[in-house]
């Protein structure tokens, strides 16, 4: 589905990303985990197709496309999500009327009919259904004066609408209590498909507590450094990252 190849980003005259291949088929989640400043965010940032990066060499390939070649909305369209790690306020816009529009901007660039507001509404109830959530979220500003699990939360109802095939989780866990950590993680799990792949972008172990991922992967210094199961994430938690130091490279 997603096959990164030798990737190099750079951020105005400094190198991010510095060689990142990664190989993510359908079904499977994979836990992307790291330091600080490591270039998560990056990566995700530029699967999504935000500005400011500028890709020096190496190829993205999504679903055999060049994703690189596509615009944003392009690429959401596709099936690309990227949930926010820190989720923007748009105050008085109605969160239901936004997620409509995102959707159906997605369907009319796939050439697919638009959904009138019955047909969203039955879409939206199934959802809501699907991931135990109440209809409060709906009529609420977007984000507007959401505590950090309710926007997480609703990251989790952007993603469950729609329905991408990618789904990238930058730092989704970041600040919540366990509460709603369980949460999120109920509604990832409830989300997973054979057909749906996820992208876990996590500092920390205990997300994957909830969400088994089948692969865990260390970026460290713009590079994927280690590969292997959910023990690899435990024994990071164990011994920290400083165990990894020997497998980064120093500075070409
Ligand atoms: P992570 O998500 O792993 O913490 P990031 O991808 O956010 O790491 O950042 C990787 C590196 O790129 C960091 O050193 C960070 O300071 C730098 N960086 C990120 N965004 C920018 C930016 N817009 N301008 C300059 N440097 C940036
Ligand atoms: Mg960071
Ligand atoms: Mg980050």
């Amino acid at each position: 589905m997603l096959k990164i190849d030798n990737l190099h980003v750079r951020i105005g005259e400094r190198d991010i990303l510095k060689g990142l291949s990664l190989d993510v088929r359908p079904g499977q989640v994979h836990a992307i985990m790291g330091p600080n400043g490591a270039g998560k965010s990056t990566l995700g940032n530029v699967l999504a197709g935000r500005e400011g990066y500028q890709i020096v060499s190496g190829s993205v390939q999504f679903e055999g496309r060049d994703l690189l070649e596509l615009a944003p909305e392009e690429r959401a369209a596709a099936g690309v999500f990227l949930a926010f790690q820190y989720p923007v306020e748009i105050p008085g816009v109605n969160n239901t009327y936004f997620l409509r529009s995102a959707l159906n901007a997605q369907r009319k660039v796939r050439g697919e009919g638009e959904l009138d507001s019955m047909q969203f509404l039955k879409l939206v109830r199934e959802k809501l259904a699907t991931l135990h959530l109440d209809d409060r979220l709906l009529h609420r500003g977007v984000n507007e004066g959401f505590s950090g699990g309710e926007k997480k939360r609703n990251e989790i109802f952007q993603l469950a609408v729609l329905e991408p095939k990618l789904a990238i989780l930058d730092e989704t866990d970041s600040g919540l209590d366990i509460d709603a950590l369980k949460n999120v993680a109920e509604g990832v799990n409830a989300l997973r498909s054979a057909d749906r792949a996820f992208l876990v972008i996590t500092h920390y172990q205990r997300l994957l507590d909830y969400i088994e991922p089948d692969l865990v992967h260390v970026l460290a210094d713009g590079r994927i450094v280690e590969s292997g199961g959910p023990e690899l994430a435990l024994r990071l938690e164990e011994h920290g990252y400083a165990w990894l130091e020997n497998r980064i490279a120093p500075e070409a």
